[in-house]
């Protein structure tokens, strides 16, 4: 990252030098790709990527197609037609491996997110009398706190004492490496399992995943990521960094509709190793005798033995329509150079209209965010929940969080700096105005 340009130099606060910012954007086209939600007429200002992606025009095309085989063909779509079912995930697996910075055999895509982090629990958390904790962070995603609380009493540990949280300092927001580091240390004979996300859902905040993996296998013991947030966000090496496993889903950053299909990494070193428990399906099996029904089980020397069903194929098709989008924009790189200017304009317009009024909670350090900036907004005594629905009449969707957080994410795919300028026009007005935004 230290070749980049600075992504804050020579920015100023004017429509004109924001849309003259996009007629230089090498991406700019990309939005054509997409569908954007209107409002009034207009396009919104869609800043909730990082909640739900928006849907990309191929994706209509891929599903359709899908659609088209089944009419035609039924049960031979299994085996027919340039993308034939059976091997339906594995024209996934190339474009997640860019995106995680895996080999091809460490990813899949199967199941859901949460799913998929109890999955890879009951295979990499082995919990006995002296390493029974898991490492997460407090004020985890509910889902992620839920599971490892389950999964903890699933093995008759008390959460009290095995779930051990890790906090950012008083009166600070985001998490300290050094502090995660100096934790996974002080308990290095009693942690089972580190488990973290990449980037935290709430501040935006980007961990140093590098750095976590290497402490926690130090501790001896194994270290996962929830990548819900990070995956298509930012660019990673699960792979050099030695990650055991990772989860992600593909309706926030990569754009494949609500509730599509997870995906999952595991790191080539655990797939021959026999001692590792996991619970099996029919579609982690060998595939060469996966039809020959004579239940003996022999998995896949690569993460598809953690497979248990044949998949769903109109989901895998959005997210081939998603990959396939990402990969004409350049990969991961070159959104994430982009994302970096993009965010840093936001920030820049953030400081310099509204300074006194926003305090931005998200890490300003290019390795340390990602698209999105998370603001918590001064209301002015007004009630915050009301500053934020002025900004949706004005034609923004973002997420709001009590009592006074706004996540904003521009994501390097659709969102243009004049969306950046707009916003913060509208969100100034919002604060300063008795009245209604919408009427600006
Ligand atoms: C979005 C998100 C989830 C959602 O889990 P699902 O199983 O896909 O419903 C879980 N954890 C984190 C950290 C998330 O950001």
């Amino acid at each position: 990252m230290t070749d980049q340009p600075s992504p804050l130099a020579n920015f100023e606060n004017s429509l004109a030098f924001a849309k003259t910012l996009d007629k230089h954007d090498p991406l700019a086209d990309m939005r054509n790709q997409f569908h954007i939600p209107q409002h009034q007429g207009k396009d919104e200002i869609y800043f909730c990527g990082n909640s739900l992606g928006l849907q990309p025009k191929r994706t209509a095309e891929y599903l359709n197609y899908e659609l088209s085989q089944w009419q035609k063909l039924g049960v031979k779509g299994h085996f027919s037609g340039d993308f034939p079912w059976m091997p339906y995930h594995e024209f996934l697996t190339e474009g997640f491996s860019e995106l995680v910075g895996a080999v091809p055999s460490e990813v899949v895509a199967m199941n859901s997110l949460t799913a998929n982090l109890h999955f890879m629990m009951v295979s990499f958390y082995r919990p006995d009398q002296k390493r029974n904790k898991i490492l997460i962070e407090d004020h985890a995603f509910p889902s992620d706190h839920y599971a490892v609380e389950s999964q903890i009493k699933f093995h008759g540990f008390d959460p009290k004492e095995s779930m051990l949280l890790v906090k950012p300092r008083n009166g600070e927001h985001v998490l300290r490496t050094e502090d995660i580091i100096a934790t996974i240390e002080a308990h290095a004979d009693e942690l089972a399992l580190i488990l973290l996300p990449g980037v935290q859902y709430y501040t935006g905040q980007v961990l140093d995943m590098a750095a976590i993996t290497a402490a926690g296998h130090k501790a001896g013991c194994k270290v996962g990521f929830d990548l819900a947030h990070a995956c298509g966000n930012v660019p990673m090496q699960l792979h050099q960094w030695g990650v055991d496993f990772a989860c992600w889903c593909t309706y926030k950053y990569l754009n494949s509709g609500a509730g599509s299909v997870a995906g999952c990494f595991v790191h080539e070193r655990h797939h021959t190793d026999k001692t590792i428990p996991r619970f099996a399906g029919w579609w982690g099996h060998n595939k060469e005798t996966r039809f020959k029904m004579d239940n003996q089980f022999d998995p896949i020397e690569s993460v598809e033995a953690w497979q248990l069903s044949n998949p769903p194929i109109l989901s895998l098709a959005a997210i081939r329509a998603s990959l396939d989008t990402i990969k004409s924009a350049g990969g991961i790189d070159a959104l994430h150079q982009k994302s970096l200017r993009l965010t840093g304009y936001l920030r820049y317009l953030l400081n310099d209209q509204l300074k006194d009024d926003v305090d931005i909670l998200t890490p300003e350090e290019p390795g340390a965010h990602g698209c999105q900036l998370s603001l918590a907004v001064n209301t002015h005594g007004l009630d915050g929940k009301m500053v934020f629905n002025r900004i949706e009449e004005a034609g923004v969707t973002g997420d709001w969080r009590y009592p006074n957080v706004i996540r904003v994410a521009p994501v390097p795919l659709y969102n243009r700096y004049e969306d950046c300028y707009r916003f913060v026009q509208i969100l100034k007005q919002s604060l300063q105005q008795e009245g209604d935004a919408s009427e600006q």
